[in-house]
């Protein structure tokens, strides 16, 4: 984790005024306006708003997976928004997980081998990556599914393995895109109470787009943004301040600074 240093106190994720604008042929979209935000170590940060509002781009920046036009990313306090393209690869493999609608799971690979696949990536050693898969996989409740393949697995199981392909590699931050969309809601309940029991655990902040309102209502705080820019910020709530007063006191030093 070269560019980062992972055990620096403060946010893990900080946007500051960031600015994207697409170009489509003649036309010019702007996507963001003028975003800035702070994700905190084990926080869960939700940001909501209609289609069309900035939120996928959002999270492709945050996600390094595209550059602002203005603005900076920091993470743990490294700026990061205009790593080369191999310096971004390496750093969203060591310190960054996904979790998106689909799963993205690959058929042809078991369970186990799945969530194994980020260590495998990062040449991980094979005894560290057998126990990491294991433990991780004991902690979403999957381990008597090692062996099997996704598809013998329920839509709740699945996104259970893609949560726990996100956390394998203890990522700093895990970037989440509609995570519950096409689950029932009381899956989509576990998911999200198990999504919070590994942040919590590992200090890990997540970046959460969602529609969904039982999600949004169970968040630590809700961004909403509408036509690129922050429409509405909620403050973080009660149980999640008592736990993390400090870290809120350390985000709010390194936002100011
Ligand atoms: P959301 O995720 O909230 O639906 P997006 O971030 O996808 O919003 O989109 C924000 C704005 O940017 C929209 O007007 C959208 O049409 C536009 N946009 C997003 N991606 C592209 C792209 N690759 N090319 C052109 N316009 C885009």
């Amino acid at each position: 984790m070269s560019a980062v240093n992972a055990s620096r106190p403060g946010p893990v994720l900080v946007l500051q005024d960031l600015h994207k604008t697409y170009r489509l042929g003649q036309h010019v979209v702007p996507a963001l306006r003028g975003v800035s935000l702070a994700v905190q170590p084990g926080e869960l940060l939700a940001l909501t708003g209609p289609s069309g509002s900035g939120k996928s781009t959002v999270l492709n920046l945050a996600g390094l997976i595209d550059r602002p036009d203005a603005g900076r990313i920091l993470l743990r306090g490294s700026e990061v928004q205009a790593l080369d393209t191999t310096a971004a690869t390496l750093l969203r493999r060591d310190a960054i997980g996904f979790i998106f609608q689909g799963f993205n799971l690959v058929p042809v690979m078991t369970v186990a081998e799945n969530v194994d696949y980020p260590l495998f990536i990062a040449n991980l050693p094979a005894a560290q990556r057998r126990a990491r898969v294991a433990e991780v996989l004991q902690a979403v409740g999957l381990q008597e599914h090692a062996q099997h393949r996704p598809d013998a697995l329920s839509g709740g199981q699945r996104q259970r393995v893609a949560i726990a392909r996100a956390l394998v590699k203890r990522p700093l931050l895990v970037i989440a895109d509609e995570p519950t969309a096409s689950l029932d809601s009381v899956t989509a309940d576990a998911v999200l109470d198990l999504i919070r029991a590994q942040a919590h655990a590992l200090g890990t902040a997540c970046l959460i787009a969602t529609h969904d309102e039982r999600l949004l209502r169970r968040c630590d705080r809700v961004v909403a943004l509408r036509d690129g820019v922050i429409e509405q910020a909620s403050l973080p709530n009660a149980d999640y301040l008592a736990d993390h007063q400090a870290d809120h006191q350390a985000g709010r030093q390194g936002l100011a600074a």
